[in-house]
């Protein structure tokens, strides 16, 4: 049974449809990437999911109990930091932590998991939470996220705003974390902060998931084109149409063809040849990721 599962969730803000028929899961111990340019409705989602904001129709079951809105019991084994964390000025984050742990946890527990999550060191210590850097404060969102001991972490954007010093040590932490089990739902507009870090990729955008997939399939997909400048470009792209291929013309006097099985340079090279083109030069590039989700999303919008 999965730990989260969405269907069919649908929103309106007024006449505007935030979310429509989104479905997906997230597996238990699995790191889940939530992928959208901004505006895709990924914070809508996530609120949705965690009872947060109403939803219009549709279902959410987080571990075998249906999640509504403000009805938090299903709740307690879900953490998380969508926007910003709720942090009190004046506290430390030991004071946060005993705070949000509402008696769950002996002082042993929350100190094990200050030193986890890397908020017990001498940067910390006695200082008031509004004295943090942006750095500082996303770590310890992410520890009152874990306080609790949950089975789901959700994190929205959690990336945002930080360094990348900041961005490798908050990863390695949430990989640490997943490595005894716990699943995580993390948000971000770029697929480079999560391609390495998510183990299953949702891609949303105007509000409908387009793509559910491993990351290892994802990141795997159509990723190289073949560039070729022939005697004849039109007569290049009329033969690659007729076998099937995929080929738009380049802006570069060239041809572009997108790699797949089968389809490859030496493929190329044989089509011009029995089409008696000259080829005047060929090159396989590969297609940088954030410009692959470009195209599934430009894919999907084109098709809508
Ligand atoms: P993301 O987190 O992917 O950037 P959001 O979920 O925040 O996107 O927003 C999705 C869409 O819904 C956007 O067009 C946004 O303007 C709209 N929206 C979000 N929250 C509200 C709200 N409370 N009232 C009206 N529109 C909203
Ligand atoms: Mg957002």
């Amino acid at each position: 049974m999965s730990l989260l599962e969405l269907r069919h969730l649908s929103k309106h803000f007024g006449s505007y449809k935030a979310l429509d028929n989104v479905s997906f899961s997230v597996e238990p111990g699995r790191i889940v990437g939530l992928i959208g340019p901004n505006g895709a409705g990924k914070s809508t989602a996530m609120r949705a999911m965690t009872g947060l904001m109403r939803f219009d129709s549709g279902e959410v079951t987080f571990d075998g109990q249906a999640v509504k809105f403000s009805k938090t019991k299903a709740l307690a084994k879900m953490g998380n930091l969508i926007e910003y964390p709720a942090i009190y000025p004046n506290f430390t984050a030991e004071d946060h932590m005993k705070y949000y742990a509402m008696d769950s946890k002996d002082p042993e527990d929350i100190h094990e998991l200050m030193k986890l999550t890397g908020i017990d060191g001498d940067n910390f210590g006695k200082r008031k939470a509004k004295n943090f850097s942006l750095g500082m404060k996303q770590r310890l969102g992410i520890a009152i996220a874990l306080v609790r001991k949950p089975k789901l972490v959700i994190l929205d954007e959690p990336m945002n705003g930080l360094d990348p010093q900041s961005v490798r040590e908050i990863r390695a932490l949430i990989q640490k974390l997943a490595g005894q089990g716990i699943a995580f739902l993390i948000s971000s507009h770029l697929l480079d902060e999560l391609q390495r870090l998510a183990d299953d990729v949702v891609i949303i955008n105007k509000g409908k998931i387009i793509r559910r997939a491993t990351m290892a399939e994802f990141l795997s997909e159509d990723k190289a084109q073949i560039k070729v400048k022939t005697s004849d470009n039109h007569a290049m792209v009329k033969a690659a149409e007729a076998a099937g291929w995929q080929v738009a013309m380049g802006s570069e006097d060239d041809v572009l063809i997108t790699a797949e099985e089968g389809v490859n340079a030496q493929a190329v090279l044989a089509k011009a040849t029995e089409a008696n083109l000259e080829v005047q030069d060929i090159q396989t590039a590969t297609v940088n990721l954030e410009d692959h989700l470009m195209e599934v999303l430009s894919e999907n919008s084109t098709r809508a």
